[in-house]
């Protein structure tokens, strides 16, 4: 038997999926049946992309609006009558949450009459088969696939059936869904389907089709991969003129919506996630006069999207005013204004701006600039211990990077030392040997240190400089700001070239450190204060650290080599 709750987390995207964890939990608090239906269940089998997130509940949505916005849920529109919520999840994740009702036609044309229902009695009021499945999402039933009329077996065969005889009569709409289902799919109507599909359009069936039905068939459109092959089917079967008199194919834009379509792939790429359809409507309209684009724009029920599409034109301009602005003078600037603006803003000015000077930084955004990042040394930043551990990496990484888009880090070595101030002490080192071998360990732990060290120097292809390379800062400052950074590299420069080799917790006596000049943590602490408070002594201290790996005990030297040649 298959299983549909792996198939439905395998399926969905992260987003969907964390979409309907949200739901599930706000519908099991309120002691409800939750099922996943419609077109989610049949994508889900199909393993064909799931365009949005189809959920009923045995109960009424509408008393759950505060707890979705709660959880960060947007409602975009609501069916008082239907009790229906349509929904934005994180991720611009498209949702309905309906009812399980019923419906009961008295005359077509007429509007159904609506009651609350079982998940079986709902299923039975859908338009083809392989819409009419639900998965059961409640504790005692996970899991359960209802496929009352055979869905799947349809799904297999790749067509698209009526539940009954009167599908088309009951509801014109279902001519329009099965138009602009069979062009997405390429599966044909059933024998039957088919039948009773062109005896619908003979008598003229559409003449009823309700307005609200027509309003949710629009935004639908917009919705689909390939809006212009929908609409060229839609045409051909004279039901774009049922969606609005004046529209054809060719009052859309259609390369336009092609480089859009090619565009949103780009960023989608880049991990962005794009609420493209307004957009589409835009550009399927464009050439449509602005009394019939008013007039869509009234009949679609999610008034949210009807905002966004009527806010594309004036967003872009004011994104492309700031973009030629003060605060856009600097590549940085303009990193952080284009980081700020929605993607769908992003996306429509890329398409629709005229002028160069936008449309370069546009491009340098979604491409040159990114790359600009892969300059930052993730190696050494490691073995400088800057890594995602630390609180302030991400703080650190956009410091870095935006001096970079300014060229205000032109080396690695300039990079190098921007972050050095960064470097978080060094961890404790490990417990000193009990008994025994005393001295003779501490020296070697420290030629240890100090061959890495000079093996990554090496390995860097620059002059080793004794342990100084590695090691690590005597009281490190993570500065929060880049302009503390700043700070930081400004006067922790000269100390930080000039520090002794890391020292071992167990105390070295004064004299015996002396004689193998290796300062002590006195000395350390002395000669940082002496750094930053006096002029500093290069020559001097320069002697002292290479020194300290040359005055270890000859004999340490070959397990100094392994250990760099094992480093290697
Ligand atoms: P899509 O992939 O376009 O979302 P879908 O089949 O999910 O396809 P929706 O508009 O999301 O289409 O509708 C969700 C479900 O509601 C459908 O699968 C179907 O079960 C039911 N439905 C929608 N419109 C009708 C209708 N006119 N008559 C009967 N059932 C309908
Ligand atoms: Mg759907």
């Amino acid at each position: 038997m298959a299983d549909y709750i792996y198939s439905m987390e395998t399926r969905l995207t992260p987003d969907q999926q964390s979409g309907v964890n949200l739901v599930q939990e706000i519908v099991r608090h309120a002691g409800l049946n939750l099922y996943l239906t419609g077109g989610t269940i049949r994508d889900l089998i199909t393993g064909l992309p799931i365009r949005d997130v189809d959920l009923s509940i045995q109960g009424n949505p509408l008393k759950l609006q505060k707890e979705l916005e709660k959880a960060g849920i947007s409602i975009q529109g609501l069916e008082e009558d239907l009790k229906t919520l349509h929904l934005l999840m994180p991720g611009n994740v498209r949702a309905e949450l309906n009812l399980t009702r019923s419906e009961t036609y008295d005359k077509p044309g007429k509007p159904p009459i609506i009651a609350s229902a079982t998940i079986n009695e709902d299923l039975r009021r859908r338009d083809f088969t392989v819409n009419a499945m639900a998965l059961s999402l409640n504790p005692g039933s996970r899991g359960l696939l209802l496929d009352p009329f055979n869905g799947v077996a349809d799904i297999e065969a790749k067509v698209l059936r009526v539940l009954h005889n009167y599908a088309f009569l009951e509801d014109p709409v279902r001519l329009i869904r099965a138009t602009r289902l069979s062009a997405r799919f390429h599966w044909p109507l059933e024998e039957r389907t088919q039948a009773r599909y062109d005896s619908a359009k003979e008598n003229n069936y559409i003449e009823y089709v309700g307005k609200r039905a027509i309003g949710a068939e629009l935004e639908q459109l917009a919705h689909e991969d390939d809006p212009i092959n929908i609409m060229r089917a839609l045409e051909k079967e004279g039901w774009l003129k049922v969606l609005h008199p004046h529209w054809s194919v060719a009052k859309a834009e259609a390369s336009d919506l092609g480089q859009a379509i090619k565009l949103r792939q780009t960023l989608t790429d880049l991990g962005y996630s794009v609420e493209s359809g307004p957009m589409a409507m835009y550009f399927l309209t464009r050439r449509m006069s602005d009394k019939d684009i008013s007039e869509i724009q009234r009949m679609i029920p999610r008034r949210d999207f009807v905002e966004k599409w009527k806010h594309l034109e004036h967003d872009a301009q004011n994104l492309a005013k700031r973009l030629t602005g003060k605060e856009a003078a600097t590549n940085s600037g303009s990193w952080k204004l284009l980081s700020e603006a929605t993607p769908e803003n992003v996306l429509f000015l890329s398409l629709t701006t005229r002028q160069q000077a936008v449309d370069s930084k546009l491009k340098n955004f979604l491409g040159k600039w990114r790359q600009v990042r892969e300059k930052l040394p993730f190696p050494e930043m490691a073995e400088m211990r800057i890594t995602a551990q630390l609180p302030e990496y991400q703080k650190i990484l956009d410091a870095a990077f935006l001096m970079l888009l300014d060229g205000k880090l032109r080396s690695h070595n300039e990079i190098v030392n921007f972050l050095k101030p960064y470097e978080p002490p060094p961890p404790p080192p490990p417990p000193a040997p009990k008994r025994g071998r005393g001295k003779a360990a501490v020296a070697e732990a420290a030629a240890g240190a100090a061959a890495v060290a000079a093996a990554v120097a090496a390995k860097r292809g620059r002059k080793p400089k004794g342990a100084a390379v590695v090691a690590p800062m005597v009281a490190a400052v993570v500065p929060s700001t880049p302009a503390e950074a700043g700070k930081a590299t400004a006067s922790t420069k000269a100390p930080s070239s000039s520090k002794p080799a890391p020292e071992p917790k167990k105390t070295v006596p004064v004299k015996a450190a002396k004689k193998q000049n290796k300062p002590t943590k006195k000395a350390v602490v002395a000669k940082t204060k002496s750094a930053a408070t006096k002029k500093a002594t290069p020559t001097k201290k320069k002697t002292a650290a290479k020194k300290a790996p040359a005055k270890k005990t000859p004999a340490k030297k070959p397990a100094a080599k392994k250990a760099a040649k094992k480093k290697r």
